[in-house]
């Protein structure tokens, strides 16, 4: 099994770090020829999704990826990868690969709770810990979406075909739960 993280910006060392304890390799998606690699499951890090987005289009990466993605690779994003996934994003910005029937709300705890840990239930898991920075929220979401974690009342989790999507950054605590899950419920 090999994974490829998106390593264009932000915290994908960490998720490389986290597959590396599980047991599962991985490499990191610079440039577009590194698309063509065969792999089987691909990692969207947290970061700064406008970032990413604009480098994905500069690299012009964003339809290759895309059209993985649609074609069934399976694919976690975590926070600003979140972002990059959702079909809308509220507010009226442009979205980016927007695949997934979900409308991210960016920055959604204000100023000044912008980042901050918790343990809360995650569906078939139980207590996971979870760890917010600057995080967007799914403020709604279309047929087909299944939600497997809210926050105080927001939607935190959730999972459509071959979409994985967690507003929170498990690849910065210790628990390997979260890529555990990914591995044996989207990557066979
Ligand atoms: N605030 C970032 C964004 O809008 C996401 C933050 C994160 O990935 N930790 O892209």
């Amino acid at each position: 099994m090999l994974i490829g993280v998106l390593a264009l910006q932000g915290a994908f060392v960490e998720h490389e770090k986290m597959l590396a304890k599980s047991g599962v390799d991985s490499f990191e998606i610079r440039q577009l020829c590194d698309l063509d690699r065969n792999f089987d499951a691909l990692i969207l890090p947290g970061g700064e999704s406008t970032v990413q987005g604009k480098l994905l289009k500069e690299l012009d990466m964003m339809d290759k990826v895309r059209a993985l993605i649609e074609k069934g690779l399976p694919v976690w994003g975590t926070c600003a990868g979140l972002i990059l996934l959702a079909k809308s994003i509220d507010g009226g910005e442009k979205p980016h690969l927007a695949t997934m029937d979900i409308v991210a709300k960016r920055n959604a705890y204000g100023r000044q709770l912008g980042s901050f840990f918790c343990k809360d239930d995650f569906k078939g898991l139980g207590q996971v810990p979870m760890t917010f920075i600057r995080a967007p929220y799914i403020q709604s979401f279309g047929a087909g979406v299944e939600v497997l974690a809210e926050v105080e009342g927001k939607i935190v989790a959730a999972r459509q075909r071959n979409m994985l999507v967690t507003a929170f950054h498990p690849e910065l605590n210790d628990d390997a739960s979260l890529h555990a899950y990914f591995l044996r419920e989207f990557v066979k």
